[in-house]
């Protein structure tokens, strides 16, 4: 199947590695431009060289935080100046920190809403006018499984991303007469640098080895195993497509069955 996404610009949010890093590796090979940022200048810089040697792709960089809107104001400038534009934009950020109510802090709610929610909105308010503008645009959002099924110990990521997904649905609404699709992908547990650290603190924790905290992950899912970063990427590079143009406003998991709901 063709996508469509040959010369396409693609603007993909913290993407030095794990799911962000895959994203950008299939829309590179798919033959879109890039503009990739995460807050280290070296971890991008990096990212972006190998992702362009392996694929051939015109790959830019530049080191942003995306939980500070200058930052994001900066990164979509540096967008319009070298690539002239952006079409497809794929929000993006590290998780929120683990943790239950009684023992967040007021500071910790503020610095996840802006991590996790003000990020997106940002994103999308830098890049919608080029996209209404030319009369074609994909946005996608990564958010998670937490918004089907809340994970236990992770309420700001449980709160936080259904934020995320009733700002994306009714901007779906918003946008979908000017060809603009806003959908979102909701990954399952997913073998990535920050997951394979999770286990390992989990494990000590619990002084256990990671392989067998990661097999009591892997209990819960039906296909008994993570996913893999270009599982997850696959979907998202067929939802930011040419052929994609008529979904918009969904939210699909790609968890290998871990959501249990019949919908
Ligand atoms: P990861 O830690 O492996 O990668 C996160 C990337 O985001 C890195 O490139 C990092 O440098 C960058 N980053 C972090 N904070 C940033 C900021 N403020 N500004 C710019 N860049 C920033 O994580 P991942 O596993 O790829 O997860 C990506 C997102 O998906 C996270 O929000 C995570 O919570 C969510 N998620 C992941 C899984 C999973 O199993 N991997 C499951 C559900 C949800």
């Amino acid at each position: 199947m063709d996508l469509g996404l040959k010369d396409k610009v693609a603007l993909v949010a913290a993407a030095s590695r794990g799911l962000g890093r895959a994203v950008a590796e299939e829309l590179a090979a798919e033959g879109a431009l890039l503009l990739l940022c995460s807050r280290s200048e070296e971890a991008i810089n990096k990212a972006a060289k190998e992702i362009a040697q392996t694929t051939g792709a015109k790959v830019l960089a530049l080191a942003a935080d995306v939980s500070e809107a200058a930052d994001i104001a900066k990164l979509t400038q540096f967008g319009a100046e070298r690539l002239g534009r952006i079409d497809i934009l794929v929000t993006n950020a590290g998780g929120p920190p683990a943790g239950q109510f009684e023992n967040l802090s007021q500071d910790q709610w503020e610095a996840a809403t802006r991590l996790t929610l003000f990020s997106a909105v940002e994103l999308v308010r830098q890049v919608l006018p080029g996209m209404k503008e030319r009369r074609w645009g994909r946005i996608l959002n990564i958010t998670s499984i937490a918004v089907k099924q809340p994970v236990d110990n992770l309420i700001l990521s449980n709160s936080l991303r259904a934020a995320v997904t009733g700002f994306a649905r009714t901007l779906a609404n918003e946008v979908a007469p000017f060809g603009v699709t806003v959908n979102n992908i909701m990954p399952g547990y997913t073998r990535t640098e920050r997951v394979e650290e999770l286990a390992q603190v989990m494990a000590e924790k619990q002084a256990i080895t990671p392989a067998e905290f990661v097999a009591r992950w892997e209990k819960e899912i039906p296909m008994r195993r993570l996913g893999e970063p270009r599982e997850f990427a696959a979907l998202a590079a067929f939802l930011v497509s040419e052929r994609a143009s008529y979904i918009t406003g969904t939210s699909i998991p790609v968890d290998g069955g871990w959501i249990k709901a019949l919908i």
